[in-house]
């Protein structure tokens, strides 16, 4: 792995930082008290090409590659833990089109995507009843004439209330992971809802929400890659997704180290900072040692993508270990604020919070062990 940044990942990782220390940091304590999205925001970050950052140009991304999306993912969950996953989520969105889409499809929605004319894209595939088990899914789709019509209702679905398409998989035959399909829904289509938004202990600014479907008609052309072979799309998105949120986590677990730092060299117990005190000083030594770890398995992770190289375990194990590093590393930090980390005042309960769905969503760490335990099993 050459850890050279080109030029062109240095401006976008450069960029991504400024944009988050002046946009982001000032105001993510308000949206998280009151649990609001941050349109305006969310929208100058497409600007800003975020939001297709691995995106081919032809399709109005930046098409500068996994490790240049994986940087600015961490710079921007160092101001925002929710804007960073809403990014995650739609860069995944708008490489999973441009990759098993259309022409047709990738012209419809990939430059809406990466422009910000949707402000989001949504991936839905968990159900109240089919999480880590998603091949259990109940969303249907059935043919009537020159339609699918789609009834179900998927849950937990990040920016599900403000996405402009919707990558929906429902069961069109078969059992298990074998006879699901995937479909590209737009937001508004007749039979397609949102319900009510999820009152999250964490990332209280990304919008979680159920997205329902009754009798929702959606036109053929509205089918992702083969019919009854949609599950390996999933499977293959949620690998680079992983990189996401191994990157999200990186960059709240950042946050909390400078945080942590900081405080150390202002707070003064004895007459003396408590950065003097050994105690102290190896938290903040096992913080920054279990990050640039974790950095390491996360670029190494989107190295082989950028490579074409498979990376799903790689992808796990970045995943896993980034996330629990991060809880670690948001744990010693609000230990070292003693009772001030645990108020609102401090950025660092904030962190402390965002950074534990890491280890759930995009497929708890329970089951990324699975992924990296089969691979040893099977043969690397
Ligand atoms: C804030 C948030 C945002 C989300 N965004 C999205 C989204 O945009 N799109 C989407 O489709 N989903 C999304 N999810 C859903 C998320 O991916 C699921 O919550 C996750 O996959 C786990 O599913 P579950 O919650 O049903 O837990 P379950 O699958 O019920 O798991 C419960 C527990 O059992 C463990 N477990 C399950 N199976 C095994 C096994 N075989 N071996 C060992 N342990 C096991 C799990 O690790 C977990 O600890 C989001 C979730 C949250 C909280």
């Amino acid at each position: 792995m050459n850890l050279n940044l080109t030029q062109e990942q240095r401006l976008i990782r450069d960029m991504a930082r400024d944009f988050a220390k002046n946009e982001l940091a000032p105001r993510a304590l308000a949206w998280d008290l009151d649990a609001s999205f941050p349109e305006d925001q969310i929208r100058q970050m497409a600007e800003l090409g975020l939001m297709g950052v691995n995106v081919p140009e032809s399709l109005g991304g930046a098409e500068a590659g996994p490790e240049a999306l994986s940087m600015a993912i961490t710079e921007i969950a160092k101001g925002c833990a929710s804007c960073a996953v809403t990014m995650s989520v739609t860069n995944m969105v708008g490489e999973v089109i441009a990759k098993f889409g259309t022409d047709e499809q990738k012209r419809a929605y990939c430059p809406k995507i990466t422009s910000g004319e949707y402000l989001a894209g949504a991936f839905c595939l968990s159900e109240a009843g089919a999480g880590s088990d998603p091949g259990s899914m109940k969303t249907t789709a059935v043919k009537r004439g020159d339609r699918w019509i789609l009834s179900g209702e998927k849950m937990w679905i990040t920016s599900g209330a403000y996405a402009g398409v919707h990558v929906v998989w429902a069961r069109t035959g078969g059992k298990g992971t074998k006879g699901i399909s995937c479909f590209l829904v737009e937001a508004g289509t007749e039979g397609m809802s949102t319900g009510k938004k999820e009152d999250k202990m964490g990332l209280r600014a990304s919008n979680t929400v159920p997205v329902l479907f009754e009798d929702c008609a959606v036109p053929e052309s509205a089918l992702l890659g083969e019919v009854d072979k949609g599950f390996a799309i999933a499977m293959m998105a949620l690998d680079g997704g992983r990189i996401g949120i191994a990157s999200q986590a990186l960059g709240i677990g950042l946050a909390a180290r400078d945080e942590a730092v900081s405080y150390a060299k202002e707070r003064v117990q004895f007459k003396r900072p408590i950065a003097d005190f050994q105690g102290i000083q190896w938290m903040l030594a096992d913080n920054e040692t279990e990050l640039c770890a974790a950095r390491a398995l996360t670029l190494r992770a989107a190295w082989l993508k950028g490579k074409g190289r498979p990376f799903s375990y790689e992808a796990s194990m970045a995943k896993t270990f980034a996330s629990e590093a991060a809880g670690r590393v948001c744990d010693n930090a609000l230990q070292i604020h003693g009772g001030y980390g645990y108020v609102k005042e401090y950025p660092i309960e904030r962190h402390y919070r965002d950074v534990r769905v890491t280890r759930i969503y995009e497929g708890t760490n329970q089951i990324q062990r699975l992924v990296i335990a089969r691979h040893l099993l099977e043969g690397l």
